[in-house]
């Protein structure tokens, strides 16, 4: 019995919980984009609370959502068992807790108490005749095959993340944008005319050759028609797509590109600064872009690349889906692509749709109609404020959901194509799980407003002033104002507005 039975349908109750939101918010959480498993609005729900987890942890990228809740049509039998065994009687059971799994402990524990029955049953009958020779044998067999089977496995991040090459098949597109990988995978070059891709150590600069001609295409026709100094490409994917060690839960299948929104610099830059150079928010708080960054080149910018028709979604914070509605004027068809979400504030997000061939992806559902300037934005502007402390606790007895960390993604839990494309051309994956770090440096900016202004936080105690803040050193690491990079700099430097 792997883990990932053990552990995926938990994810079921954290869904069903979820309150309800309207069903085109759906479309917006694309990142986490499964609304074919259910009813959309509850995985909305989902993805804010865990937005608001992660922005605990860590916020990187930002692009982190709930992976897609487990279909209960697909729950192996075995799970269902698992999930019925009787454990101790609940002082407060509910029909939520009945479809629990039982905690691991308490499986591990009925476990061995099933094995030691057997084997003392076995032990009793020591006058061994034939029948219980052989039912003793098949004890320990099963015993064994159980150890065997609790054995930890390399999670698919592991396995797809210390891929360094392609899979030498036809190029595709394999399962869901969260959930699945990349066959025939293409790099982009790590320069090209109008381009420049950043934190080349994560080697995250492949795609679908659908994703690699977009970029290129939007780099030559941004700076061809002066819009746009250059881009600075972020992550793409893995060579063989997948699950990351760091920053995305999308990101998987090679159709995805994140750009920064800070403009290329006018030379090329170094490895090094690829590395330390620091993207700049567009916010002057949770609900403004900064007018002395944000301006008309990332407006024509993400105009052009919502132009493109492969282009199915861009990703992009409230705040500048609010500057982008205000400086539309009359051309508004390319609005419903920009989607609000959380985090996006100094990088949007590019996703194109399946591309033909790729006959095992999963596509997205497409966007609702209209500009998504209204009340949709209102609602998304709201989600981002900082929110205040409640002024009266949470009223004792209610369970508080389950918390923290998300179950990991496994090899089984992907479509059965990328076991495939994993081990194309002979690749030998790890077999036993291996610690993943990526050591590279947060792309965001230094002082990252991501945990104030991304996700409905849960409630902290106020933040210190902004005098005190302004004082206060830098705490990542000392900024020295580099004349190479000004673009860092000015990150590092920037003063941070107050938020709430
Ligand atoms: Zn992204």
């Amino acid at each position: 019995m792997s883990l990932i039975r053990h552990v995926a349908p938990w994810l079921l109750p954290l869904v069903v919980l979820a309150g309800s939101a309207r069903a085109e918010d759906a479309a917006a959480t694309d990142e986490s984009g499964p609304s074919w498993h259910g009813p959309a609005g509850h995985l909305v729900e989902a993805a804010e609370k865990q937005t608001a987890a992660d922005a605990q942890n860590k916020s990187l990228d930002n692009d982190a959502v709930v992976p897609p809740a487990p279909k209960p049509a697909d729950r192996p039998a075995a799970a269902k068992e698992k999930a019925a065994t009787p454990k101790k009687p609940d002082p407060a059971p509910t029909a939520k807790k009945a479809a629990e799994p039982a905690p691991k402990a308490a499986q591990a524990a009925a476990d061995a108490k099933q094995d030691a029955a057997k084997q003392d049953a076995a032990k009793k009958d020591g006058k061994a005749d034939d029948k219980s020779a052989k039912d003793d044998k098949s004890a320990k067999d099963d015993k064994s095959a159980k150890k065997e089977a609790k054995k930890p496995l390399p999670t698919a991040k592991q396995l797809f993340g210390t891929v360094k090459s392609a899979a030498p098949l036809k190029a595709r597109a394999v399962g869901w944008y969260a959930k699945g990988c990349l066959s025939g995978a293409k790099s982009l070059a790590v320069d090209g005319p109008g381009w420049q891709v950043m934190r080349l150590s994560r080697n995250r600069n492949w795609g679908h050759p659908d994703l690699v001609a977009l970029l290129e295409r939007l780099a030559k026709e941004s700076t061809a028609a002066k819009e746009w100094s250059g881009l600075l490409v972020g992550d793409m994917s893995q060579p063989r797509g997948g699950p990351m060690a760091s920053g995305h839960a999308s990101h998987q299948v090679g159709l995805d590109a994140d750009i920064w929104l800070t403009p290329m610099p006018n030379r090329t830059l170094t490895r090094r600064e690829r590395e330390d150079m620091s993207a700049v928010s567009m916010l002057a708080n949770a609900g403004a872009v900064d007018p002395k960054v944000w301006g008309d080149g990332q407006v024509k910018l993400i105009k052009r690349a919502a132009s493109y028709s492969s282009v199915e979604r861009i990703l992009v914070h409230p705040a500048l889906k609010k500057a982008l509605c205000e400086a539309a004027g009359k051309d508004r068809h390319w609005l419903n692509k920009v989607r609000p979400y959380f985090g996006h504030f100094y990088h949007f997000h590019v996703r194109i749709g399946c591309p033909s061939g790729s006959t095992n992806c999963q596509a997205q559902p497409p966007v609702p109609d209209g500009d998504g300037c209204g009340a949709e934005l209102t609602d998304w502007l709201k989600r981002v404020a900082p929110k205040k402390p409640p002024v009266a606790a949470k009223p004792p007895g209610k369970p508080s959901k389950p918390s923290g960390p998300k179950p990991e993604i496994m090899l089984a839990d992907l479509p059965a194509d990328c076991t495939t494309v994993l081990m194309a051309g002979g690749n030998k994956p790890p077999t036993v799980p291996a610690e993943m770090v990526d050591s590279s440096k947060d792309a965001g900016p230094v002082n990252d407003l991501t945990s104030v202004t991304a996700a409905p936080a849960p409630p902290k105690p106020e933040p210190p002033k902004p005098e005190a803040q302004k004082h206060e050193p830098a705490k990542a690491e000392p900024h020295k104002p580099d004349p190479k990079a000004p673009a860092a700099a000015a990150a590092a430097t920037k003063p941070q507005a107050k938020t709430n």
